[in-house]
């Protein structure tokens, strides 16, 4: 039984300030609790300590995630942040392999795949993206091209509690656009993904993995995605900077 997962990823989106006041507004909006909805707060990497303590005053239903990481466990990396930075903070989960980082700052699959045993070595579970480009998409290779990205992402991953082990699917085309794909297009891929993660772990380490969809994601649209079998939350951009919008989205997965 896997319980269903609403990510709010915040991209570069709020000062620390605004940050907290967000955090707080959330809290607000689900003093009553979230129900077996894990419920995942992605801030900037500044903003993540001021989420941390909302967290911890208000006793909120969510829980911190970061939005990257490095490998490395220390060092002269300039910029970066160590996954034990992000354990001492708070910060339980984390985004990687999401398309902007591929696309603007040159990930590779590789790079995902020694982020995500880095996490999962300071027990921070990854909520590693994949997805597909238009023109990928237009040729009908859709499917194919996100099941490499699977197999190459979770290469040699030792997978014991799959509950600490997020794959969020997010054609690149449907990100921030407006333009989200259908339902039925999110379990096409959400489907295949489980499939060749059975194929890798094992289908009872396939079973308890959840599988998000992330694109143009809002209240109004997120109940049909959830309505599908290998859909089992979502990661939402836009969406989750304002407290009420992202509540209804978490409300709407109760
Ligand atoms: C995202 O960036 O992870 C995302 C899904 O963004 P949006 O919901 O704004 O399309």
């Amino acid at each position: 039984m896997r319980n269903r997962m609403i990510a709010g990823n915040w991209k570069m989106n709020k000062t620390y300030t605004e940050g907290v006041v967000l955090a707080q507004g959330l809290a607000k909006e689900l003093a009553d609790g979230t129900g077996d909805v894990d419920v995942v707060v992605c801030p900037p990497t500044v903003d993540l300590k001021g989420v941390a303590e909302v967290i911890k005053q208000e006793g909120a239903p969510f829980s911190l995630g970061a939005q990257n990481v490095y490998w490395e466990e220390s060092g002269a990396f300039t910029g970066e942040t160590a996954p034990g930075m992000l354990t001492n903070i708070g910060a339980t989960y984390c985004i990687i392999g999401h398309s902007e980082r591929r696309g603007y700052f040159g990930e590779s699959d590789e790079d995902i795949n020694k982020k995500a045993k880095a996490l999962m070595a300071h027990d921070i579970v990854p909520i590693s993206c994949c997805g597909e480009p238009l023109e990928v998409r237009e040729d009908g290779k859709h499917v194919e091209f996100v099941v490499d990205q699977i197999k190459k992402d979770t290469e040699g991953l030792e997978i014991s509690d799959p509950s600490k082990y997020v794959v969020a699917y997010e054609p690149i085309w449907a990100i921030g656009t407006g333009k989200t794909a259908t339902a039925d297009d999110a379990q096409e891929v959400c489907g295949a993904i489980r499939k060749t993660l059975a194929e890798i772990f094992g289908q009872e380490t396939a079973d308890g993995i959840r599988v998000l969809y992330g694109g143009s994601a809002k209240p109004e649209n997120v109940a049909g995605f959830l309505e599908k079998e290998d859909v089992d939350g979502a990661l939402v951009g836009g969406a989750s900077l304002k407290a009420d919008s992202f509540a209804a989205m978490v409300k709407a997965a109760m």
